[in-house]
């Protein structure tokens, strides 16, 4: 650990300390008003105020909500962290006073706590002097929807400039208090394919005379999986699985339209990258033999995140002095999707997961029941703020070109307001 490290994470774990009870308040007020992707502007104005508050200057992005705000020097590297800040359209099942106050959203994929997380950081790292570089923190929007509101953020060019960046996801299945990592792939791609066959119809009395389109329908269903196996790397893990077939009403009568439906799951970037082309084509190839008209519907989900070594690295040294080695886990790739894998797309990322159990029954993402044990909020901060500051002094070199960052702690302000219970403040002592 080097000097500047040792101090400014010391300070971290102090701010925490002194304000494990407003992270909680914030993340508690953000999981009682959750809002759905691109419509995030409550939450918006509500992190607004809160970097205004403590002198720094957020920049909203361009799809009107979510933001991004500069913490540091302004001069040496730039490392961004990021949050998503979107709920669920779920309905809250629990019987907590945080519950959400609005019907049928839910903040069920634990995205209050990473937008809390990020927000403690910038607070955190605001407060103190010396950051050898920049922390760019990205509040992004819509992270819940396909392709994601981190295709928004790339496209957006505030990435411009930054050398890697760190996102953490809640893992429920993980005791709060500790880490997991992984190297490489650690969430999955997934798509969506429909396939429509059409052909005359006819009686089944005559199937010679027509197109039997259930009889095409089962050569799709058993033989495109097969195929796919042999035209794919194995350790690619591209895998189809088919969740809906229709056609026909009648036992007697070969219908003229048939539909299939499934996901594309894949574990690696590349292989996703050629999926689509793919699947149309054996599609095709299987559809071609009965004769029948086939349309392929074929929806691009998101890229698996695939984490870069060196950057699991630092987050590695910055769970050992967060959480000891002890607590520190290896985490299996999940078949999920996470839409974080498009910032890959213009530098090194790493994702990791945030242990959230805190004993009780297991919970699970995506669930109106779903809570986090929240002491892990404080784990999250004091985790992040390392990893930005072991990158910064990984990162330092010669300056950077790229755009000038959006938002600026050179140009502090205090404003005066009345500071609410949520409201973060200094340690003292
Ligand atoms: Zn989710
Ligand atoms: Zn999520």
């Amino acid at each position: 650990m080097t000097p500047v490290v040792e101090k400014l994470g010391a300070g971290v774990d102090e701010w925490v300390s002194a304000n494990q009870a407003a992270l909680s308040a914030t993340r508690r007020h953000l999981h009682a008003h959750p809002e759905l992707g691109y419509a995030e502007f409550e939450t918006t104005s509500f992190l607004e105020q809160r970097l205004r508050h403590h002198g720094l200057v957020p920049r909203r992005l361009p799809t009107g909500t979510g933001l991004t705000v500069d913490v540091g020097s302004g001069s040496g590297p730039v490392v961004v962290l990021r949050a998503d800040i979107d709920a669920l359209p779920l309905a809250d099942l629990k019987d907590v006073p945080y519950a959400s106050t609005r019907e049928g959203l839910c903040h069920a994929c634990g995205h209050d706590v990473h937008t809390t997380v990020v927000l403690g950081v910038a607070i955190a790292l605001a407060s103190m002097d010396g950051l050898p570089g920049t922390v760019r923190c990205v509040f992004q929007p819509a992270e819940e929807t396909v392709p994601g509101g981190a295709t928004e953020v790339v496209a957006s060019g505030v990435l411009e400039g930054a050398s890697r960046a760190f996102a953490l996801h809640c893992d429920p299945s993980v005791p709060a208090g500790k880490v997991g990592l992984r190297t490489g792939a650690i969430t999955a791609a997934c798509d969506r394919m429909d396939v429509t066959l059409t052909g005359p119809g006819g009686h089944t009395a005559r199937p010679q005379l027509t197109v039997d389109l259930v009889d095409a329908l089962g050569r799709l269903i058993t033989d495109l999986p097969g195929l796919l196996s042999r035209q794919v790397d194995p350790r690619a893990g591209m895998s189809l699985v088919w969740g809906a077939v229709n056609a026909g009403v009648a036992a007697n009568a070969i219908p003229q339209r048939g539909r299939l439906s499934g996901t594309v799951r894949v574990l690696d970037r590349d292989a996703w990258k050629g999926a689509e082309e793919l699947m149309r084509a054996l599609v095709e190839r299987v559809a071609a033999t009965t004769g029948a008209e086939v349309d392929v519907d074929y929806i691009r989900g998101v890229p698996p995140v695939v984490n870069d070594p060196r950057s699991v690295a630092l987050l590695r040294n910055a769970a050992m002095e967060t959480v000891g080695s002890e607590n520190l886990l290896l985490s299996p790739q999940s078949m999920g999707g996470e839409d974080f894998g498009w910032f890959a797309d213009v530098m090194p990322i790493a994702l990791a997961r945030l242990g959230t159990h805190g004993g009780g029954a297991p919970l699970d993402l995506h669930r109106g029941t779903f809570d986090v044990d929240e002491r892990a909020i404080g784990v999250g901060v004091r985790l992040l703020a390392r990893t930005a500051l072991h990158a910064l002094e990984a990162d330092s070199g010669p300056p950077r070109t790229g755009r000038r960052a959006p938002g600026d702690t050179s140009a502090r302000r205090a404003e005066e307001r009345r500071e609410p219970d949520d409201e973060f403040h200094r340690p003292t002592g």
